[in-house]
């Protein structure tokens, strides 16, 4: 059965599925202020301005690193029976196909190409259309996920309008623009929320599908935020003692696992920029906690938190902290981190893995995040600054990097420029994202798991000024092929 519903229609959507305004020659190079203006004169308006609530501006709004855009395609990569599509310039989406790959995507990214005629004829979005109920095999594929890069979005191609099932298959349109989003770390929450109200929507209807593996017996802990697969593990065994246990990670791999996600005691917000997937699952009625169970406070206030939300008796409480704790303070004991760090990124898990250092006895002086402020972060926040650390939100690159010049540390920990920054000064550098974010940070094995990799990198500071001492001149001024003055004519 073919159930040609339109998402979300709205009275003024005809006129522009029939053709996009012509904002074709639009791109990076036009601005964001244009680019927003043409997407509000187009129909998108109402998504902007929620993106603009959930994802608050300022001081920096605009992504200085990869396209935001790949945070949404890269959720719905790494999701079973999802097939994923773009929708943008051929460079944009050339840039994101790279990335995704780079990144250990197994599988093809569709993309719908378009040219000036095809955009401003409305001919995209019947394109669009073809090619999402060409996907729409059940054997195959549970959902059909399209992403509106920059061009489409301010063009005004209505994903809305596309049909909101085909043969059981769920179709879900987003505008993941890099002029209304600002991180990729938020574009995953677009996606991640917009696939949560859609299984919420489901539930609420009826029976819905079950859980590939048997369901805990004991009401579960949703875990928001995508961390090491160890991570959860440990906090499952945290919650065991309270007699709870741990529910899916948000995003989730498969489409019935957001049912299961759903179907919680509270939510656990990891990374606490989740404003969209937060908003389903307090519409849902669930409760929602910030911080993490990072270190030795940082377990102890976390485990509060569970127990107070999910009405634990006082009793378990003390038998998972004794359980716990001990362990985790010795792990941090037989791993201290010795040097002065800043730590800047734009993964949403700065914060928590800013405790860690700090309990592992670092002398952290910064923390950026590309991310937003949000109620979820206020605890980290708190913490850190009561230890003396300058916590930063919507941190640019040149924040980060003024950090590093003014706290001159042993390790700069942060994103590729300030790590390429960092080494210039014979600061040894380390990329958060590959080297800190992709490690357990939760309990016992998140205690400790950092120290070595850290310590060894501040070891390295002889090498850097050697190096620096040896390539002194290379690649600076003119010798990297920048000419102050024009080269006098010869002849
Ligand atoms: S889709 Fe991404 S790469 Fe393309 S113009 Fe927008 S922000 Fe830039």
């Amino acid at each position: 059965m073919t159930l040609d519903t339109p998402n979300t229609p709205t009275a003024n959507d005809a006129p522009r599925a029939a053709g996009a305004v012509g904002v074709d020659g639009l791109g990076c190079h036009a601005g964001r202020e244009v680019m927003l203006e043409a997407a509000r004169k187009t129909g998108a308006g109402e998504t902007l301005a929620r993106y603009a609530k959930d994802y608050p501006a300022g001081p920096h709004d605009q992504p200085q690193s990869m396209c935001p855009a790949f945070g949404s395609l890269r959720v719905g990569l790494r999701m079973r029976r999802t097939a994923t599509v773009l929708s943008g310039s051929a460079c944009c989406v050339y840039g994101l196909t790279f990335i995704s790959h780079f990144y250990g995507a197994r599988r093809s990214v569709g993309y719908v190409p378009f040219d000036s005629e095809t955009l401003v004829t409305g001919k995209l979005f019947e394109d669009i259309r073809e090619s999402v109920h060409n996907l729409a095999d059940p054997e195959k594929v549970d959902a059909v996920v399209v992403i509106n890069l920059c061009v489409p979005t301010a063009s005004g191609v209505p994903l809305r309008l596309l049909p909101r099932e085909i043969n059981g298959v769920r179709i879900i349109g987003i505008d993941v623009p890099g002029f209304g989003v600002p991180t990729h770390a938020e574009a995953k929450d677009v996606l991640a929320g917009a696939m949560l109200a859609y299984a919420r929507q489901e539930a609420e209807q009826g029976p819905v599908q079950a859980p590939r593996s048997p369901r805990a017996q004991e009401p579960t802990i949703t875990l928001l935020g995508e961390m090491f697969p160890v991570d959860p593990i440990q906090i499952g065994g945290m919650l065991k003692p309270l007699g709870l246990a741990v529910g899916p990670v948000v995003p989730t791999r498969e489409w019935r696992e957001l049912y299961g996600a759903l179907d919680c005691a509270a939510v656990a917000a990891i990374h606490p920029h989740y404003a969209a997937s937060i908003r389903e699952f307090q519409n849902a009625g669930r409760p929602v906690i910030g911080s993490a169970p990072v270190g030795v406070d940082g377990t102890a206030d976390w485990l509060d938190e569970v127990a107070k939300v999910c009405n634990v008796s006082a009793d378990k409480l003390d038998a998972a902290k004794a359980a716990m704790l001990p362990a985790i303070r010795a792990a941090l004991d037989g791993a201290p981190i010795k040097g002065r760090i800043t730590l800047s990124g734009y993964e949403g898990s700065e914060l928590i893995a800013a405790r860690l250092l700090v309990e592992s006895g670092a002398d952290l002086r910064y923390v950026g995040t590309a991310t937003a402020r949000t109620p979820w972060s206020e605890r980290d926040r708190e913490w850190l600054e009561s230890k003396g650390v300058e916590v930063r939100f919507r941190a640019t690159m040149e924040d980060d990097i003024a950090a590093m010049d003014e706290y001159q540390p042993d390790l700069a920990i942060g994103t590729t420029p300030v790590v390429q920054a960092a080494k210039s000064r014979s600061i040894p550098g380390l990329y958060f994202t590959n080297l800190i974010s992709a490690r357990p940070l939760m309990g016992a094995a998140g205690a400790g798991s950092v120290a070595a990799t850290l310590n060894a990198a501040i070891g390295n500071r002889a090498r850097f000024t050697e190096m620096k001492d040896f390539f002194s001149g290379v690649g600076e001024g003119a010798t990297g092929g920048i000419w102050p003055t024009t080269k006098r004519e010869v002849g």
